[in-house]
């Protein structure tokens, strides 16, 4: 066999890339250790591959590992591994040409400028070992594949045009690749430096990377075992490690799927949310990885925005194939991950409400927000995730919650609407005017104490084909009972509507008799039919505009005061004003839309005076 040296000329296509790597790429160049670990992880993986189908190996009694050596004298990184290796051919094949998958369509995307040239790239497109040249001002493979009869090489390029083979007998089982760093790249020599980076990037892959004699790898990728062989205890440490927390996860989900995509995830939710303690808004913290080697830090794209309090791994093998065509933002991968990832997400938490409600409830209180967002904005998942909501009720006692499900299910036949009513706390929903019909109709009222409740019912519109119906813009009548003594005939009511409008002018819309109220004498309604006081309250604190509010009142004919507000206007006109004016002002108390409470305590003083004054005379 000879041992000179041959020159081979790279292909076009390959020095067309290799110009792009060595010129143009100037951000994340540490990627170049990410990509020769995870070949050198590959070559070990197929060795192992190749022995358990009983191979004939060369030197079988070597172990798999992988070894990093740095000198910062020299300005050199060596990475060694015991895996594979590439016979001569192989070299040239794999290291020389096109016929390698990833870089015409790396370069086709490059040509296209669909696409800033990113070192990320590299790694996407399957194209790794040139990143090498981004840092290298040499690079030296040497290389002895498995085959018992096979013989050593050395392959040796500057990047420039052309490499060099040449003979390495004795070289043992496994490819060493040698780089000598450009001047301004010295700082990969440095084993702090390359610590780091392996910890970042390869820190599960399945073989020791040993950097300078010491193993820095010790996680395993417990998200690749089966489930049953994990412990409560290695769950928890892996998410610590992860997650950066302390704490244990309230709950978490592993799982793994092989169609309609091949995904390996495992997801956990912390016991904390951390926009609740007035921190900035959560960072998913997901992170991307194919076969074990990271892939894409915090991948914001695998889920929507409302799952950003996630924290964990996905992984998936169907990863760089496919990615060469699209760029990872936008991919229609990433949105059939995402798609799958979610619903699955949805369906733990479902199926945790109805086995487990306890830790449901605890991640409830803590993600509610989240959740709701999500019916709100996210369109795909709204249905799945509206099951998840969870509110008190006028049926159910003080603290319990029901489901828009069981809601459903407790729902009277003629009844076809899903009532709800927004309130600051069970109390002030427990006497609110508006609840007044439906108790007297034995009608269900779900309690919403949240203020982006009323938005998210309002977005989310119906249930189950039942229309999600504000109280307060419930079109139903009490049911009649025996006459009440102090009821306003009807010509009457109307007379006093009439009147009433008359003397409140602007203040209010519309004067009616009201067919709702049993308790109160009066009750302010939005005149715009689309528009709750919550929502104005919830729009006032979001900085948003509204529109001006119109309030219309309804009187209740069949309350005393009322009926005596009759009377009082036909002899003492001008106290029955004071007397109405209060009414409306108390009605929007009730109501939470008090504009301004200084003229309201004005007013009510002047009416004590008036009482006052009456009661002397
Ligand atoms: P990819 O890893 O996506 O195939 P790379 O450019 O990283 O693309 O590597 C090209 C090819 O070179 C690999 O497919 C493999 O066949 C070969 N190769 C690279 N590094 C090694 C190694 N350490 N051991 C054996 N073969 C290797
Ligand atoms: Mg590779």
């Amino acid at each position: 066999m000879s041992q000179k040296t041959e020159k081979h000329t790279f292909q076009a296509e390959i020095q067309q890339l290799l110009d792009i790597v060595i010129h143009s790429l100037y951000t994340d160049k540490e990627i170049f250790i990410r990509e020769l670990i995870s070949n050198a992880a590959d070559a070990c993986e197929k060795l192992r591959f190749r022995q358990s189908s009983g191979e004939a190996i060369h030197q079988p009694e070597v172990d798999l590992k992988i070894s990093i050596a740095t000198d910062d004298q020299a300005h050199t990184i060596t990475l060694t591994d015991t895996g594979i290796g590439m016979t001569r051919d192989e070299l040239i094949e794999n290291l020389g040409t096109i016929a390698h998958s990833g870089s015409k369509a790396f370069l086709k995307q490059i040509a296209e400028g669909k696409e800033k040239p990113d070192a990320n790239l590299i790694g996407q497109f399957g194209v790794g070992f040139y990143s090498a040249f981004m840092v290298a001002e040499e690079v030296k493979v040497h290389s002895r594949s498995y085959q018992a009869d096979a013989e050593g090489h050395s392959w040796l390029s500057e990047g420039s045009g052309s490499y060099e083979i040449e003979g390495a007998p004795d070289w043992p089982r496994g490819t060493r690749i040698f780089i000598k760093l450009k001047e301004e790249d010295k700082e990969f020599a440095q084993a702090s430096k390359v610590e780091s980076i392996i910890k970042q990037y390869s820190n599960f892959v399945p073989f020791p990377i040993e950097l300078n004699g010491e193993v820095v790898n010790k996680m395993s990728a417990i998200w690749t075992r089966s489930k049953n062989e994990i412990k409560d205890e290695e769950y928890n440490e892996f998410y610590h490690y992860i997650g950066h927390d302390h704490e244990d996860p309230v709950t978490r989900l592993h799982f793994a799927v092989d169609a309609p995509l091949d995904i390996k995830s495992l997801l956990y939710v912390p016991a904390k949310n951390m926009e609740t303690l007035g921190l900035a808004r959560s960072e998913s913290e997901v992170h991307l990885y194919c076969r074990k080697v990271l892939i894409q830090s915090k991948a914001e794209q695998l889920f929507p925005e409302w799952c950003r309090f996630l924290k964990g791994v996905v992984d998936s093998e169907d990863l760089p194939l496919n990615i060469s065509r699209e760029s990872m933002q936008d991919s229609a991968l990433m949105q059939k991950l995402n798609k799958v990832l979610t619903s699955r997400f949805i369906k733990h938490l479902d199926g945790m409400a109805k086995k487990d409600e306890e830790t449901f409830y605890k991640v409830y209180d803590q993600y509610h927000r989240f959740l709701k967002e999500g019916v709100a904005t996210d369109f795909t998942h709204r249905e799945s995730l509206s099951n998840l909501l969870r509110f008190e009720s006028s049926s159910l006692d003080k603290g319990k919650r029901t489901s828009l499900k069981e809601y459903v299910g407790r729902m009277k036949d003629d009844q076809k609407d899903i009532y709800f009513l927004l309130a600051s706390s069970r109390d002030t929903a427990e006497q609110s005017p508006y609840l007044e019909v439906f108790q007297s109709r034995h009608l269900e009222v779900l309690f919403l104490f949240d203020p982006i409740d009323e938005i998210v019912m309002d977005h989310l519109g119906r249930f189950d084909e039942k229309t999600l119906t504000a109280a307060e813009k419930a079109e139903l009548e009490i049911e009649e009972s025996n006459d009440s003594t102090t009821a306003l005939s009807e010509e009457d009511a109307k007379d006093l509507a009439a009147w009433a409008k008359e003397k409140l002018g602007s203040k209010v819309e519309e004067v009616r008799v009201s067919t709702r109220l049993v308790e109160s004498p009066a009750v302010v309604v939005d005149h715009d039919k689309t528009m709750t006081a919550g929502m104005r309250r919830f729009m006032k604190s979001m900085n948003q505009e509204s529109g001006p509010m119109t309030l219309d009142l309804e009187l209740n004919p069949r309350h005393s005061m009322v009926s005596k507000l009759h009377q009082m206007k036909q002899g003492n006109e001008l106290l029955a004003t004071k007397v109405l004016d209060q009414l409306v002002d108390n009605a929007r108390l009730a109501a939470g839309v008090v504009e301004d409470p200084k003229t309201m305590v004005k007013q009510l003083n002047e009416l004590l005076d008036q009482v006052l004054t009456a009661q002397k005379s």
